[in-house]
C-alpha cells in the first residue's frame, strides 16, 4: 500500500504545526514540511519545533526556485537546513538529483539510521518515453537514493501510463508523479502500480503540485485506501469530467458490495488513444460521457444492436480481452420522464403503454444522450423533435429515428400543440457555467413536463423557470439514478444495485 502524504505549505510554523494535526486527523500517513513555504525561516529554531513537535513520519523538503521551490534561497544554507533537519531527526529529506551526490557524502558520517533519503527529479515540461525515465530512475539511485522521486507532468493522461510502467519495475522504493489534471490517476492507483508514497492537499486551493486532489477527496471519493495490486479499474471517460459525482456514488457501491474495485474520473482528450494504451484487463470498465459518447460507439470490439442504432455508448465492459458496448442512459432519461408523467397521472395514447405515446417530445440536443432518448422516445411511440446548435446533427438524428429537426435557434417561436414535453440533452446549464438556460424562459408555457439532463446542478436555470411556468420537472439526478443502476449491475455482474446507498450518495452535499 502507498503512503499518503500531506504537504504542509503554510507560511508560518504555528499555521504549519495547526495544518500537521489537521492532516494527521484527515488520514494522512506522512507529512512533508515545505520549508521553502516558510516566511522568515529561522533554521534551527523553527525546524527544532517542527520535528519535535511531529505526530507524523516526517518529510523534509526544501525546494530551491530553480526546481520548483516558492522563494530564492542561498544554496548553501538550504542545504545547511536539510542537514539540520537530518541531525534532528526528520524521518526523510528531499533533495533534488543535481545536488543529491554531495549533499548524500555530506551526510555520510552521521547519518542516522532510520533516515531515508527521497532523490527527486522534477519535469514541469512534459513525460518523457519510458527509456528515458528508466535511466532517470536508474541515475537517481545511483546517486544514492533510498527513494527515487520522479515528477513529471502530463500533457495527456496517456503519459500517466509510463510512469506506471517505471514505477512498476523500479527494484528500489519509487515515487511517481505526474503533475496537471491530465496526471491525477498517476496519484490515484500510486498503490496498485507500485508507488511507495503520493501526494494529497490538505485543503482545496492550496495544493503543493497542479492536479494534487484533497487528502478528503483521495479518501472519500477515489477510495484510495481500498486500491491494491489486485484492484479492478473503473472510470468515467470524459471532458470536462472532474464535476461528475459517478465515482463518489459508483465507489459507496462497490464498497457496499465489498468489490476490490475502484471507479475514477479519467480527463481524456483523444479517445482512440487512450483505449489503446489503458487496455489491460486492470482496465475494466469505462462509463462515457461529453463528448465522447460516439467515438465510443465506433471504439469499441462489439456494441449491443441497440446502442448501434443509436450510435452512442455510454457503458463499456472488457470480456474476454474485448471491449463490448451499450448504453444505458436511454433507459435512464426515459423512465424520468414516465414516472414524473405516471406520478402526475398523465397517460399515453396507448392503452397500458408509455405515457410519452403520442405526445409530442421536443429534444433539445443531439448528442450522445439526444440520440439514446429520440431513439427510446420514438419507440415509445412519442412524435419527436430534434432542436440543436448545429443543425445539420440535428437533420440527420431527425431523419435516422422518423423525426423533424429545427435549429435550436427557433424553439423560442416553436409551439404547434399546447401539451409538449420539452427535454434538454445539451450541456447549457451544467456546472461551472450554471445559471443559463438553453430556452427562454417564456417559451416555457407550452410545455406540461421539462426533463433536463444535467444534475450538476439539480436544479438548473431550465428546471427553475419550468416550475415558474407551471410545468411538470423531471430531473438529471433520476435519470443518473437509472443509467447509474444499469452501469453498476454491468460492471458487478449483481443485481439489483443497491440503490439506497448510491441514491444518499448522489444527493449528499460531499
Ligand atoms: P454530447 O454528446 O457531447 O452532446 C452535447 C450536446 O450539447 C450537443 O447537442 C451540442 O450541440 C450541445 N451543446 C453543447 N454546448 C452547447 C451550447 N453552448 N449551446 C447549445 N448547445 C450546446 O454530450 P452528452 O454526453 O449527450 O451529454 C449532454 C448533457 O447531458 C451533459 O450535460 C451531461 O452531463 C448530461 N448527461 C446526464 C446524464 C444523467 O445521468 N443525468 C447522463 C448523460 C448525460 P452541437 O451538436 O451543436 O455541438
Amino acid at each position: 500500500m502507498a503512503l499518503l502524504c500531506v504537504p504542509l505549505v503554510a507560511s508560518s510554523v504555528e499555521k504549519m504545526l495547526l495544518d500537521a494535526d489537521r492532516a494527521k486527523a484527515s488520514g494522512a500517513d506522512v507529512v512533508e514540511l515545505r520549508l521553502d513555504c516558510l516566511k522568515n525561516f529561522q533554521p534551527r529554531q523553527d525546524l527544532g519545533v517542527l520535528l519535535r513537535e511531529k505526530k507524523l513520519p516526517t518529510i523534509v523538503t526544501y525546494r530551491p526556485k530553480w526546481d520548483g521551490g516558492r522563494t530564492e534561497i542561498d544554496e548553501q544554507k538550504r542545504l545547511d537546513a536539510l542537514r539540520l533537519a537530518v541531525e534532528l531527526g526528520s524521518d526523510y529529506v528531499d533533495v533534488e538529483l543535481k545536488v543529491a551526490d554531495e549533499f548524500i557524502k555530506s551526510i555520510s558520517e552521521k547519518r542516522p539510521e532510520m533516515l531515508k533519503v527521497i532523490v527527486s527529479s522534477c519535469n514541469y515540461e512534459n513525460t518523457p518515453s519510458v527509456e528515458i525515465l528508466t535511466s532517470l530512475a536508474a541515475k537517481i539511485r545511483s546517486a544514492g537514493a533510498d527513494i527515487v522521486k520522479i515528477a513529471t507532468t502530463a500533457k495527456d493522461i496517456t503519459d500517466v501510463s509510463r510512469v506506471f510502467q517505471v514505477c512498476t519495475s523500479c527494484k528500489v522504493p519509487i515515487i511517481g508523479l505526474v503533475m496537471g489534471d491530465r496526471g491525477v490517476i498517476s496519484r490515484l492507483f500510486a498503490s496498485k502500480f507500485g508507488g511507495y508514497l503520493t501526494y494529497a492537499a490538505l485543503d482545496g486551493g492550496i495544493e503543493s503540485a497542479v492536479g494534487e486532489p484533497t487528502i478528503k477527496k483521495m479518501l472519500d471519493v477515489y477510495n484510495f485506501r481500498r486500491v491494491g495490486r489486485d484492484t479492478q479499474i473503473f472510470g468515467l471517460i470524459g471532458n470536462p469530467v472532474y464535476h461528475s459525482k459517478s465515482p463518489f456514488v459508483y465507489n459507496k457501491a462497490f464498497s457496499f458490495l465489498g468489490l476490490n474495485a475502484v471507479f475514477v474520473h479519467f480527463l481524456v482528450d483523444d479517445l482512440p488513444s487512450f483505449l489503446n494504451v489503458y487496455s489491460s484487463p486492470d482496465f475494466a470498465g469505462f462509463s462515457c460521457t461529453i463528448p465522447h459518447k460516439e467515438i465510443m460507439c465506433r471504439s469499441c470490439d462489439e456494441v449491443d444492436p441497440i446502442a448501434k442504432a443509436m450510435g452512442a455508448v455510454n457503458t463499456t465492459i472488457r470480456r474476454d480481452g474485448k471491449l463490448i458496448g451499450c448504453n444505458t442512459d436511454y433507459i435512464g432519461a426515459i423512465s424520468a420522464i414516465e414516472e414524473a408523467l405516471r406520478a402526475a397521472n398523465i397517460q399515453g395514447n396507448i392503452p397500458g403503454g408509455s405515457p410519452v405515446a403520442g405526445k409530442l417530445l421536443v429534444i433539445m440536443g443531439a448528442g450522445g444522450t439526444g440520440k439514446a432518448l429520440s431513439y427510446i422516445a420514438k419507440e415509445k411511440g412519442a412524435r419527436v423533435v430534434i432542436a440543436n446548435r448545429t443543425y445539420e446533427r440535428a437533420e440527420k438524428l431527425a431523419q435516422a429515428i422518423g423525426g423533424q429537426a429545427i435549429p435550436l435557434s427557433e424553439l423560442e417561436d416553436f409551439h404547434p400543440e399546447e401539451e409538449m414535453i420539452l427535454a434538454n440533452t445539451t450541456s447549457v446549464g451544467m456546472y461551472p457555467n450554471t445559471g443559463v438556460s438553453p430556452i427562454p424562459k417564456h417559451a416555457l408555457k407550452h410545455y406540461i413536463l421539462v426533463f433536463d439532463a444535467i444534475y450538476t446542478p439539480r436544479d438548473t436555470q431550465l428546471l427553475i423557470d419550468a416550475k415558474e411556468a407551471g410545468a411538470i420537472i423531471a430531473d438529471g439526478v433520476e435519470m443518473f439514478l437509472r443509467q447509474a443502476k444499469g452501469q453498476i449491475e454491468l460492471y458487478t455482474n449483481r443485481s439489483p444495485a443497491p440503490m439506497h446507498i448510491m441514491e444518499e450518495a448522489v444527493l449528499s452535499k460531499d
